[in-house]
């Protein structure tokens, strides 16, 4: 199982976007397979010369493999999808031009691979190159009626190629106009996900993030916290604290209300960079702040606390400059198998009687 994984890697690749061409790429390959038996029976039959089909067919089978490479390695050489496309739709209309000077009086069903190549376009190509295929297949397979009319006029008979041309003509006109029309709405629908899902991302910030501190906020924490209870502990458990600044309102009243968030901004700051990467420090409400500590001791996540109570002692904030910043703690262990809900609970508790104590303390639950 893995080796057949493992050759499908080598042979398709991993990225989605190189998937979506190689399967073009195999659709192609069906057709020309289908016409290689096609013009085998037409040998058999009589009707072509064998020499020019199988030159055809070694051309085809050439192109094919050279077009599987071309695209495998297209992220290495720097080739884009509708490049491959064009390329290969060129390869393609040579290859029914050539089809339709060998295949005498099966000639015309040949015109029906030339419109086949700009329907394939739709999927890969930009509409303007789609148009420019059109008219490239249109000059080309009028280019080898006029010249196969002039060379050889007992087989094809000038007002038959001319008639021939007049019904391709009208044929690929109201393919390409399609076929413009659709890639058009591919891109449209393409440009539509490309914002759907940015704005799925803001949604996502949003819905997670405190606005004012950047720090997770209250509805996040409580998945968080889930999630925190669903894990197995593993060693130490985790700790919890509750930290309120002291005196807020008076740093409102004091330096306006922009400032008081200015304080609440400097504050999540600084109180972050004490933490570990695995920390949690979300905005609980107004200027209280809930910390997630796992995988840490009571002991931990006092130094923490002490820590970071220092530096939001000395941390400078805009405009509030003449006044001292701290903030009271209560700090719960969280027991084993205890809901988070308790060891908050506790840790609130703590919360009032360190204010009750003087503030600017961690008291212990
Ligand atoms: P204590 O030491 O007892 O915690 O006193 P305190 O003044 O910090 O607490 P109190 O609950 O009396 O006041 C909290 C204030 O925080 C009241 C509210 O207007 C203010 N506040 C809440 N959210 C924000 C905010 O986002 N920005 C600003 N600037 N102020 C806020
Ligand atoms: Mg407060
Ligand atoms: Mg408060």
């Amino acid at each position: 199982m893995t080796l057949l994984r493992h050759l499908a890697v080598l042979l398709i690749g991993n990225d989605p976007g190189l998937r979506r061409m190689l399967q073009y790429w195999g659709a192609t390959c069906i057709l020309y397979v289908a016409c290689i038996v096609l013009l085998l029976a037409q040998v058999a039959e009589g009707m072509t010369d064998p020499v020019a089909a199988h030159r055809l067919i070694g051309y085809g089978g050439c192109g094919a493999v050279c077009f599987y490479l071309l695209i495998r390695a297209s992220g290495r050489i720097g080739l884009r999808p509708d490049q491959l496309a064009v390329s290969q739709a060129v390869f393609s209309l040579v290859c029914s031009m050539v089809a339709y000077a060998i295949s005498g009086p099966l000639r015309t069903a040949m015109l029906v691979m030339t419109v086949v190549v700009i329907v394939f376009c739709m999927f890969a190509a930009r509409p303007r190159q789609t148009l420019l295929l059109a008219v490239v297949a249109l000059a080309g397979m009028g280019g080898t009626m006029f010249w196969l009319q002039a060379t050889d006029p007992a087989h094809f008979p000038p007002v038959t190629e001319a008639i021939t041309f007049g019904y391709l003509a009208g044929a690929l006109l109201s393919t390409s106009v399609l076929s413009v029309e659709m890639s058009k709405l591919r891109s449209r629908l393409k440009q539509r996900r490309i914002e759907l899902s940015e704005a799925l991302d803001t949604i996502r910030v949003l819905a997670t993030v405190d606005d004012l501190t950047s720090l997770v906020n209250r509805r996040h924490m409580h998945e968080v916290l889930a999630a925190e209870e669903r894990r197995q502990p593993e060693g130490r458990g985790s700790c919890i604290a509750l930290l309120d600044i002291d005196f807020f309102k008076r740093v409102n009243d004091q330096y306006g209300h922009a400032a008081g968030d200015a304080v609440l901004r400097s504050f999540s700051t600084t109180a972050r960079s004490c933490l570990r990467a695995n920390d949690v420090l979300a905005r609980w409400g107004g200027e209280e702040f809930l910390l997630l500590l796992p995988d840490a001791t009571l002991d931990d996540a006092r130094m923490v606390l002490e820590r970071m109570a220092e530096r939001v002692h000395t941390m400078p904030v805009p405009g509030v400059e003449k006044r001292r910043i701290s903030f009271s703690a209560g700090l719960a262990a969280r027991g084993a198998s205890e809901p988070f809900a308790d060891a908050i609970s506790r840790a609130d508790k703590a919360l009032y009687q360190a204010k009750e104590a003087g503030r600017d303390r961690i008291v212990l639950a």
